[in-house]
């Protein structure tokens, strides 16, 4: 077996036990060729992402592996082993409420004084340097004399790995949803490499999750450089896949995206092997014009739109059953849009209360096309 397996502890239970999670790594044979990072379950009833882990390692055992590739499936204990009843919670820390994928550290450095400390060195020097003040500034905080809560113990550690690589792939799923990314803006054309349809084209921005994490230290600092006039692209790329539905395992659906991750290790030169991407259509959405759509009014859901394809302006979003008004003209209430998108998500239960968060939908796409 080429990957070697050690653990990554993460945190402690009440009882002393030690929550730890399976580490597998390939050491690359070129120092040069691109570092990978690739995690998944971050939330507890997303699974997918570990079947795809499984293909995707089954595949790396027979291929020409140039750059180090380290994978952390199962990567959040607490919200994996989160049931109640049939269903696995694991969305948020139950201590402190906060969405574990929401955790990761801002660094907030200050990218024209760090900048000018280090403007001389050549790209490669500058990029070792932020890097390892990227590293030590997870280590500051994971070791600051207040400590820090049980969710941002987990995300800054898997936030060092992270830093570590010039690639990192965090993947997910929706509640019940079709297959769509989230991919920075400097980087849209490497979505079509994937084997996913949808892509969510994202702003510099950070709003906690992993893939901000990793990316926008570094877009912040390509920004500054070129802003100051120095040639410079960003150096890491990092992605969100939204592996369809949580709660659901399909092996030969991970086939299907551990090529769409292998086309774009390919295309990176992580591998030396040729993968070519899957020939399929493929759509661009700006973050912006991904719009949620809350319930109107409470009620028993009917979701009618199909997620994946497009929803014209005037046909049946959902149906909303009212029992308590049967009789009257508010017992069943289609919901409509006045505009045309494409349904990626919906919410996973059928009854819901007025304001829940029942479909995101994409409107604007535009298409996408391998270069
Ligand atoms: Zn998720």
């Amino acid at each position: 077996m080429k990957f070697k397996q050690s653990s990554l502890t993460v945190g402690e239970l009440a009882t002393g036990h030690g929550l730890s999670v399976p580490l597998f790594h390939i050491a690359g044979k070129d120092s040069q060729a691109p570092k990978v990072f690739i995690q998944a379950n971050v939330h507890g009833a997303e699974v997918q992402g570990n079947a795809v882990i499984f293909q995707l390692m089954k595949r790396l055992e027979q291929m020409d592996v140039q750059g180090d590739v380290t994978i952390l499936p199962l990567a959040n204990p607490l919200g994996i082993n989160q049931k109640s009843g049939e269903f696995t919670l694991g969305r948020f820390d139950p201590i402190t409420g906060v969405n574990w994928n929401r955790e990761y550290l801002d660094h907030q450095i200050d990218v024209a004084s760090w900048y000018q400390r280090h403007c001389e060195l050549d790209d490669k020097a500058l990029i070792a340097a932020y890097r390892a003040e990227l590293i030590a500034s997870c280590d500051a905080h994971l070791n600051q004399q207040w400590g820090v809560t049980t969710g941002k113990r987990l995300a800054v550690t898997l936030q060092q790995l992270a830093h570590q690589a010039d690639i990192v792939i965090d993947l997910h799923t929706g509640p019940k949803s079709c297959k769509h990314m989230y991919c920075p803006e400097y980087d849209v054309s490497s979505a079509p490499l994937f084997s996913i349809a949808y892509t969510l084209v994202i702003p510099n921005e950070f709003g906690g999750a992993m893939d901000e994490a990793a990316f926008c230290p570094w877009w912040q600092l390509t920004e500054h450089m070129n802003a100051v006039g120095r040639d410079f692209q960003v150096p890491v790329a990092a992605f969100t896949l939204e592996l369809g539905s949580q709660e659901l395992i399909d092996l030969e659906d991970a086939l299907t995206d551990a090529h769409g991750i292998l086309a774009y290790l390919s295309h990176r030169g992580v591998v030396a092997d040729k993968v070519e991407p899957a020939q399929m259509p493929r759509y661009g959405c700006y973050l912006k014009d991904y719009k949620k759509y809350h319930a109107p009014t409470a009620g028993l859901v009917e979701y009618k739109a199909r997620l994946g394809h497009i929803l014209y302006s005037g046909e049946t979003l959902a149906n909303v059953l009212r029992l308590d008004r049967f009789g009257t003209n508010e017992e069943l209430t289609e919901l409509v849009l006045n505009q045309d998108c494409v349904p990626i998500l919906h919410f996973a239960s059928a009854s819901v209360y007025q304001g829940t968060e029942l479909y995101k939908v994409m409107t604007n796409l535009f298409e996408l096309y391998t270069s």
